[in-house]
Protein backbone atom coordinates (compact mmCIF):
# COMPACT_ATOMS: atom_id res chain seq x y z
CA UNK A 1 0.00 0.00 0.00
CA UNK A 2 2.79 2.19 0.91
CA UNK A 3 3.43 2.04 -2.81
CA UNK A 4 0.07 2.51 -4.63
CA UNK A 5 0.35 6.83 -2.61
CA UNK A 6 4.10 7.58 -3.95
CA UNK A 7 3.94 5.96 -7.63
CA UNK A 8 1.78 6.51 -10.79
CA UNK A 9 0.23 3.11 -11.63
CA UNK A 10 -0.07 3.88 -15.36
CA UNK A 11 3.50 5.06 -16.13
CA UNK A 12 4.78 1.57 -14.81
CA UNK A 13 5.93 -1.35 -16.83
CA UNK A 14 4.70 -4.80 -15.89
CA UNK A 15 7.99 -5.26 -14.68
CA UNK A 16 8.31 -2.07 -12.68
CA UNK A 17 4.94 -3.03 -11.59
CA UNK A 18 5.97 -6.47 -10.54
CA UNK A 19 9.46 -5.15 -8.81
CA UNK A 20 6.90 -2.53 -6.90
CA UNK A 21 4.67 -5.54 -5.39
CA UNK A 22 7.59 -7.42 -4.95
CA UNK A 23 9.19 -4.62 -2.26
CA UNK A 24 5.93 -4.37 -0.86
CA UNK A 25 5.74 -7.76 0.05
CA UNK A 26 9.03 -7.70 1.51
CA UNK A 27 7.98 -4.91 3.89
CA UNK A 28 4.78 -6.62 5.58
CA UNK A 29 7.14 -7.91 8.32
CA UNK A 30 4.35 -8.37 10.97
CA UNK A 31 2.36 -10.52 8.93
CA UNK A 32 0.11 -13.53 10.16
CA UNK A 33 -1.92 -15.63 8.02
CA UNK A 34 -5.04 -16.45 9.83
CA UNK A 35 -8.13 -14.00 10.82
CA UNK A 36 -9.11 -12.85 14.33
CA UNK A 37 -11.95 -14.16 16.22
CA UNK A 38 -13.13 -14.02 19.76
CA UNK A 39 -13.94 -16.67 21.86
CA UNK A 40 -16.05 -17.84 25.12
CA UNK A 41 -14.19 -20.63 27.07
CA UNK A 42 -14.87 -22.46 30.35
CA UNK A 43 -11.41 -22.57 32.86
CA UNK A 44 -10.24 -25.35 34.98
CA UNK A 45 -11.98 -24.51 38.19
CA UNK A 46 -14.77 -27.53 39.10
CA UNK A 47 -16.98 -25.17 40.95
CA UNK A 48 -17.27 -22.52 38.52
CA UNK A 49 -20.13 -21.47 37.01
CA UNK A 50 -18.86 -21.08 33.62
CA UNK A 51 -19.62 -24.94 33.59
CA UNK A 52 -23.20 -24.79 33.96
CA UNK A 53 -24.54 -21.52 32.77
CA UNK A 54 -23.02 -20.62 28.98
CA UNK A 55 -23.99 -17.27 29.42
CA UNK A 56 -21.42 -16.77 32.43
CA UNK A 57 -18.34 -18.64 29.98
CA UNK A 58 -15.07 -16.55 30.29
CA UNK A 59 -13.92 -14.32 27.55
CA UNK A 60 -14.28 -12.60 24.97
CA UNK A 61 -10.98 -13.57 23.99
CA UNK A 62 -9.10 -12.77 21.14
CA UNK A 63 -7.29 -15.81 18.72
CA UNK A 64 -5.80 -15.95 15.47
CA UNK A 65 -7.25 -18.67 13.48
CA UNK A 66 -5.04 -20.10 11.16
CA UNK A 67 -4.23 -23.16 8.98
CA UNK A 68 -0.72 -25.08 10.65
CA UNK A 69 1.10 -28.24 8.91
CA UNK A 70 -1.69 -29.86 11.27
CA UNK A 71 -4.65 -27.86 9.76
CA UNK A 72 -6.71 -25.53 11.36
CA UNK A 73 -5.47 -24.36 15.19
CA UNK A 74 -6.81 -21.17 17.35
CA UNK A 75 -3.74 -19.20 18.87
CA UNK A 76 -4.30 -17.38 22.00
CA UNK A 77 -3.91 -13.53 21.35
CA UNK A 78 -3.56 -11.74 24.98
CA UNK A 79 -4.93 -8.13 25.04
CA UNK A 80 -1.59 -6.74 25.15
CA UNK A 81 -0.47 -8.07 21.73
CA UNK A 82 -4.70 -7.46 20.20
CA UNK A 83 -3.30 -4.14 18.34
CA UNK A 84 -0.24 -5.91 16.88
CA UNK A 85 -1.82 -8.82 15.53
CA UNK A 86 -4.71 -6.83 13.99
CA UNK A 87 -2.12 -5.04 11.78
CA UNK A 88 -0.36 -8.74 11.44
CA UNK A 89 -3.70 -9.96 10.14
CA UNK A 90 -4.18 -6.57 7.52
CA UNK A 91 -0.79 -7.55 5.94
CA UNK A 92 -1.73 -11.01 5.32
CA UNK A 93 -4.44 -10.04 3.72
CA UNK A 94 -2.78 -7.80 1.67
CA UNK A 95 -0.51 -10.39 0.77
CA UNK A 96 -3.06 -12.64 -0.46
CA UNK A 97 -4.02 -9.97 -2.62
CA UNK A 98 0.07 -9.08 -3.85
CA UNK A 99 0.04 -12.67 -4.75
CA UNK A 100 -3.01 -12.57 -6.88
CA UNK A 101 -1.74 -8.95 -8.61
CA UNK A 102 1.59 -11.08 -9.18
CA UNK A 103 -0.30 -13.96 -10.77
CA UNK A 104 -1.90 -11.58 -12.74
CA UNK A 105 0.96 -9.97 -14.54
CA UNK A 106 3.24 -12.88 -14.64
CA UNK A 107 0.33 -14.33 -16.75
CA UNK A 108 0.64 -11.22 -18.69
CA UNK A 109 4.20 -11.66 -18.92
CA UNK A 110 4.02 -15.32 -19.92
CA UNK A 111 1.83 -14.13 -22.72
CA UNK A 112 4.20 -11.41 -23.77
CA UNK A 113 7.19 -13.34 -24.51
CA UNK A 114 6.19 -17.23 -24.30
CA UNK A 115 9.84 -18.46 -25.12
CA UNK A 116 11.55 -15.88 -23.14
CA UNK A 117 11.94 -16.40 -19.50
CA UNK A 118 10.70 -13.54 -17.65
CA UNK A 119 11.28 -14.62 -14.22
ZN1 LIG B 1 -14.94 -20.49 34.98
Amino acid sequence: MLYNTCMNKKHMSLHEKRDALLAEMASLRGLLNGSLVQRYSTCSRKHCICHTDSGKRHGPRLYLSTTGEKGQRQVYIPVACAAGAAEGVAQGVRLRAIVRELTALNLQLLREKPLESSL
